[in-house]
């Protein structure tokens, strides 16, 4: 199928091309010339989980070959046989575990598919060069990713003082002999921009493709990662129906803690492609922008910037709203291109009240304190008895405030990271002391806590040598680029 761009509605190009590119020449988003349909959903009842994301793929990349054989390599490596199990935690109330890939984070669902979907896409030419800035999560699993992946480098850039402990473990330890981790002296803007800035470099560009390397990108912007995230609402649905606790037809709501909008994007794009659902309800944590941009039909970058306990949800620029926006004003390329020049230029936009009616049709937006967040993970462990990562208890936290508006219908919370992941605050969330614990510690309370195994990636990292040391300032990231070409 062809993309074409959210600032151009003019020029189109094959869905794997756009992959490889990353992100349109005019700085807008791809986006699919239409929506396919997903076809009887009585058919897909019962598939298997890698065949299901092949059938969605196809929807999209019918120029790529056995894309069967893609998802399942793909999604081998995962720790549940039915690789995002939905789990019933109450009455009419489910969770999307979609943490069993190797980073126990959501970005595994799609970004173990990115790097087959690119070499599937590559011609003779170049290899590729990925570069990744990262605030934690997507880091390492594109590093996982694309781990020895045949004729691509990926070169990842964190915040030396801005990640975790775990993620900056997951990171450093990382094997595979085209794997690069630099630590960037500054906070994730310093290295997003730093990033942003090779990216928009012609003169650098062409240094890299005349070492035979084409430059590419595993960010969430990328049609290539959005694709694959479409197939697991499909399948939860599939899989409410196999419970029998739906019928054909019935229309579900979802629940998504949200930051670059990519994974709730994912929602809409299905149910624009058939699939039966009532609410897409968007939740995020202290950094609110898009619960006011639902509100008031206005985004603005005017506010303060908080760390949260949910760092992967701490984004003040929503970069796949875009996405939206281009379906809430018909396709208007030019409206698009003028409201992110408004955004760019004067930190605000608006949308007008038609585009925030159609807005209000599909979703509900809530967001949750730090407070609040803690309090959704004992509650929701003292129960129903399921413990909730720091992320996820901010869907179910904003769940509960949405069910006063009196809906009834059947929820999927979206589980987007597993709890040992973040094991102190969801220690502290349940009223644990801490200190002194190293974080393998806190993953041994963890599992005496929930009588679950502490995963073998976790378990893995206590004694896996650190191979990435390196640190550099925002003005070196170039030679850094270039030592490893
Ligand atoms: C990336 C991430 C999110 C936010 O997803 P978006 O697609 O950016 O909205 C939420 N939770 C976790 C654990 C993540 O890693």
């Amino acid at each position: 199928m062809k993309l074409i761009s959210t600032r151009n509605s003019g020029e189109r190009i094959e869905a794997s091309r756009a992959t490889l590119q990353g992100i349109a020449p005019d700085g807008g988003l791809y986006v699919p010339v239409s929506f396919p349909d997903i076809g009887a959903l009585g058919d897909i009842v019962g598939m298997h989980y890698a065949a299901l994301c092949a059938k969605v793929l196809g929807l999209f990349f019918d120029d790529i070959k056995d894309l069967e054989a893609l998802t399942q390599s793909a999604y081998r490596q995962f720790d549940d046989e039915s690789v995002a199990p939905v789990k019933k935690i109450g009455a009419g109330e489910y969770v999307l575990e979609l943490w069993h890939g190797p980073t126990l984070a959501f970005k595994d669902m799609a970004l173990s598919v990115l790097p087959r979907l690119m070499t599937a896409s590559m011609d003779k030419g170049r290899d590729i060069l990925i570069l990744v800035a990262t605030s934690g999560d997507t880091g390492k699993a594109a590093l996982e990713g694309f781990c020895d992946v045949e004729r691509t480098k990926i070169l990842v850039f964190y915040p030396d003082d801005g990640v975790s402990d775990m993620q900056r473990l997951q990171m450093v330890t990382q094997e595979g002999g085209n794997t690069h981790v630099v630590a960037v002296k500054g906070n994730f803007d310093d290295a997003q921009n730093g990033v942003k800035a090779i990216f928009t470099d012609s003169g650098f560009i062409k240094t890299i493709n005349d070492k035979g390397y084409g430059l590419s990108s595993a960010n969430s912007i990328n049609f290539g990662r959005l694709a694959p995230q479409i197939a697991y609402y499909i399948w939860a649905y599939a899989r409410l129906l196999t419970y029998g606790d739906i019928s054909l037809g019935e229309k579900i709501n979802f629940v998504v803690p949200t930051g670059n909008f990519g994974n709730i994007l994912a929602a809409y794009y299905a149910k624009k492609m058939g699939l039966p659902v009532n609410k897409l309800i968007c939740a995020s944590n202290k950094n609110n922008v898009l619960a006011d941009f639902f509100k008031k039909g206005e985004y603005s970058l005017k506010r303060a910037f908080y760390k949260t306990m949910s760092p992967s949800m701490d984004i003040l620029i929503s970069s796949n709203l875009e996405r939206l926006l281009f379906e809430l004003t018909d396709r208007d390329a030019a409206a698009v291109t003028d409201m992110m020049r408004r955004l760019k230029e004067s930190g605000a936009y608006a949308i007008d009240g038609q585009a925030k009616k159609t807005l209000e049709s599909d979703f509900y937006a809530g967001w949750c304190d730090e407070s609040e967040t803690m309090d959704s993970i004992k509650s929701t462990f003292e129960e129903k008895g399921y413990l909730l990562d720091t992320h996820t208890a901010v869907a179910a936290g904003v769940y509960g405030k949405y069910k006063k508006t009196g809906d009834t219908a059947k929820t999927v919370i979206v589980s987007t990271a597993s709890p040992y992941k973040f094991p102190e605050d969801v220690l502290l969330s349940l009223g644990e002391d801490v200190s002194g614990m190293s974080i393998f510690d806190m993953a041994q309370k963890l599992s005496g806590i929930t009588g679950t195994a502490v995963p073998a990636q976790i378990k893995a990292l206590e004694s896996m040598p650190v191979l990435h040391t390196r640190v550099v300032e925002t003005g070196a990231m170039r030679d850094a680029v270039l030592r490893i070409l």
